[in-house]
């Protein structure tokens, strides 16, 4: 892919005092467009800026678009470092064949990230902050028949984001949502699009307003089987096994719960992907062989669940506090990232700049 490279003559102004997350953003961004019969043409780094939008432009109304969530670090060396890009763009190149949106090469949006990231080094904050990285792909063309549309951009945007924990690695809690669904089998629950998002903010801000920080999704058909965490996989820890649920169409093929996973193997910890019922969660509490639930996701990491709201109350899970499990994988993982501990699974490339 030749790329080319057009330097801003107008930085942004960077940001001072505490980062968030998803609220600043670097001088440049990666774009390039996709003409029928032409494919993907125009890669170029250029100044971050808006692109004007036909009103008929076909994502405004049906929601043709995906997108990807990943991070840059700044190690303690100094190295800039990206995790898991590869594994990234193979998700996105599945979430786009499921939404028909003509194919990016992988190797092609690995390169776009790359060249922009390392466009915008001098913007990647460090230790605990990190940059995020956002690729996403839309339908531009101007047409309200329903069909795949014939015209999109391809975009990777930067943000720099500060500490996910700035209060230390609180637990969350979470509400158990037994009405609302987020996704079905057969749907595009496994693909990482708008749509799922967008039909999630209701029961989200639901919860919220009873005081929890976040959705667990349970299957559209029973409610009795646990599925994911609004942007975050879930996991399970009893006395004798780790659970997580398998993949079964509804959620998210997650990079962090691959990671999670393969770390926890390395361990020689009995890790499966099974079917997980609330009962059991229930029923493990009450027993005393229910150790630690913890979400992943690439914003979070690792992410400490300390309560379940149910219409009956709330669980408390384990003492409440963050569990050794959630602690350590944090601390492994992100140490990982950083450069601080060996890469044994080659999940982190160094980048220039
Ligand atoms: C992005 C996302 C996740 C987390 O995936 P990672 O690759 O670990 O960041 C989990 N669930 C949903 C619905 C997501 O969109």
């Amino acid at each position: 892919m030749n790329i080319d490279i057009r330097p801003t003559t107008t930085p942004r102004t960077r940001p001072t005092g505490a980062l968030g997350f998803g609220i600043h953003f670097t001088d440049h961004l990666f774009r390039m467009d996709y003409v029928d019969g032409k494919g993907w043409v125009d890669a170029r780094v250029e100044a971050y800026s808006g692109a004007t939008l036909d009103p008929a432009a076909s994502v405004l109304h049906y929601a043709q678009v995906v997108f990807e969530g990943l991070k840059a670090f700044r190690g303690a060396d100094g190295g800039l470092r990206i995790f898991r890009a590869d594994r990234h763009a193979r998700r996105f190149a599945r979430s786009c064949e499921k939404l028909c949106i003509p194919a990016i090469p992988e190797a092609d949006v690995m390169e776009a990230i790359v060249r922009v990231v390392e466009q915008d080094a001098s913007w990647v904050p460090d230790a605990p902050g990190a940059l995020y990285i956002r690729p996403y792909v839309y339908a531009t063309e101007a047409f309200l028949g329903v069909r795949p549309a014939k015209a999109y951009t391809f975009c990777v945007i930067l943000s720099p984001v500060g500490a996910y924990y700035e209060r230390g690695f609180a637990p969350v809690k979470i509400w158990v949502e037994r009405e609302a669904v987020r996704a079905v089998k057969g749907g595009v629950g496994d693909a990482k699009t708008a749509a799922n998002y967008a039909a999630s903010l209701h029961a989200a801000f639901g919860a919220k307003k009873r005081g929890y920080d976040q959705v667990l999704w349970t299957d559209a058909i029973s409610h009795e089987k646990i599925e994911e965490v609004g942007t975050m996989n879930l996991f399970v820890a009893f006395e004798n096994e780790v659970v997580t649920p398998s993949l079964d169409g509804t959620i998210l093929d997650g990079v962090t719960r691959d990671s999670v996973i393969t770390l926890l193997k390395a361990r020689g910890v009995n890790i499966v992907e099974r079917p997980i019922t609330l009962d059991e969660v229930k029923q493990g509490q009450k027993s005393g062989k229910l150790k630690e639930i913890f979400g992943s996701g690439t914003a979070a990491v690792v992410s400490p669940v300390g309560t379940l709201g149910f219409e009956d109350g709330d669980l408390t899970i384990g003492d409440g506090n963050p569990g050794p499990l959630a602690l350590s994988l944090f601390d492994e993982l992100t140490k990982i990232q950083r450069g601080d501990l060996p890469d044994p699974h080659g999940w982190v490339r160094r980048l220039e700049g």
